[in-house]
């Protein structure tokens, strides 16, 4: 029996989906997606985010297609990245017009890993079935799975007018904005039991309905988790530039994800002017491993730092070790296995550095204002030397290196750490 203090994590069941290699729901563990905000005609601009963002740790990216020029950059793109050895799966997003791109561009169609369509735009009136049947067609033909994805800002209007009419009916029993919910959850199904009945099969789904709104994101993506055993892409929508697409995004998508709900985010983040793309890619996953859903990279524990850290040392030193961890991942991940395990702790003074260090596997006490300037370091529990001068900080990175290469490394060397 568990308790409150022993939660387990049950994720949702859900139907595996393979995107390109990349194994999304069923078992598999909570997959990082990104999406470029080049223009996908422009190859090398393209190639450069695409390469940016995978070696950021996206495992999937999502370019726009939105017009014959775009199209036809698709499998330069593919071929380009092969050609780097960066065989991320790419995900091909369609607006209005995918049936024609993807009939006119075969390439195109052959080198996606996957098709986004959105049913609120895939056609209007009597073309909108025809359109919708194209794409899962041409899917069907070339092997390909197919996201759903609604969004409300492009919400499918005949659907969301009948289920206002039949609410006003009832004697409107739902708010507006719990019919919108419904009309989001059902656009969803009734697209994805379309695409089945035309012969797509439910291993190629993978459904999505993103909103801009917290609650609004909690309510539909429980909903759906309900009536559903699609696997799910979640992500808040137009959520916003800095901490607040930041804190939006996470506090919605970490309470759907403690429901076990969710097998692949995205963190949709405006960037700055300048920003960098990347950034979206971090934060998914720390998101996902502050959870204890995944470990990507060290963890870097630091205290915020007080009136007894006068200086500004212990910050400079964990900003640093924390860059140069996330910076050497790209080539630690195969040197080093395991060393996403890692936490460092680097601590403000001695009121909580010990205890704090002595947690981690590696963790340092930097002196406070008016201690004796001297650092204890602790390895694996243990006080294994004392740093003192100028070089504390230099001292300790090499330390952080000497205690990754001889645990992670198996080089059969002495560590040279050791107490
Ligand atoms: S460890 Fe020391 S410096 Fe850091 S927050 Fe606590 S009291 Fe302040």
């Amino acid at each position: 029996m568990s308790s409150y203090y022993s939660q387990v994590f049950d994720r949702r069941p859900s139907v595996g989906v393979d995107v390109g290699g990349v194994k999304i729901g069923g078992s598999a563990p909570i997959v990082v997606q990104s999406m470029t905000n080049t223009d996908t005609a422009d190859i090398d601009a393209t190639v450069a985010q695409v390469a940016a963002l995978h070696q950021a740790g996206s495992e999937i990216v999502r370019i726009t297609v939105d017009r014959d020029e775009s199209a036809a950059a698709v499998p330069k793109i593919r071929e380009r990245l092969e050609r780097l050895g960066l065989d991320v799966p790419l995900v091909g997003d369609f607006h209005y017009i995918g049936h024609k791109l993807l009939a006119d561009h075969p390439a195109c169609a052959e080198a996606l890993a996957k098709y986004r369509i959105n049913p609120g735009n895939v056609g209007f009136k009597d073309k909108k079935d025809k359109q919708f049947a194209q794409i899962i067609e041409m899917a069907i033909r070339n092997d390909k799975p197919v996201r759903i994805g609604v969004n409300w800002g492009s919400l499918d209007q005949v659907l969301l007018t009948r289920l206002m009419d039949e609410n006003h009916d009832k004697g409107g029993p739902l708010s507006a904005q719990e019919v919108m919910q419904e009309a989001i959850v059902q656009s969803a199904l009734l697209s994805a039991d379309l695409a089945e009945e035309i012969g797509l099969p439910r291993e190629r789904i993978i459904l999505s309905a993103k909103v801009s709104q917290v609650q609004d994101l909690i309510a539909v993506y429980t909903e759906l988790a309900r009536r559903s055993d699609h696997a799910l892409h979640l992500g808040l929508t137009e959520a916003g530039m800095g901490s607040k697409g930041i804190v939006a995004s996470s506090a919605a998508l970490s309470i759907v994800l403690q429901q076990g709900i969710g097998d692949t985010i995205r963190i949709s983040l405006t960037p700055e002017p300048g920003g960098d793309r990347t950034r979206e890619v971090q934060v998914a996953q720390e998101l996902l491993q502050v959870m204890g859903f995944r470990q990507f990279v060290p963890v870097v524990a630091a205290c915020p730092g007080c009136g007894r850290t006068t200086s500004t040392v212990f910050q400079e030193l964990a900003q640093k070790i924390e860059d140069d961890l996330r910076r050497n991942m790209p080539v630690w991940r195969d040197k080093y296995p395991g060393v996403e395990t890692l936490n460092v702790a680097v601590m403000g003074c001695i009121v909580n550095g010990p205890g704090e260090s002595k947690h981690a596997d590696i963790g340092i006490s930097l002196p406070g204002t008016g201690e004796s300037p001297a650092a204890p370091v602790f390895v694996d529990g243990k006080k294994v030397k004392t740093l003192r001068g100028p070089n504390i900080a230099s001292d300790f990175e090499a330390m952080v290196d000497a205690y990754i290469a001889n645990r992670f490394g198996n080089t059969g060397q002495e560590d040279p750490n050791a107490a």
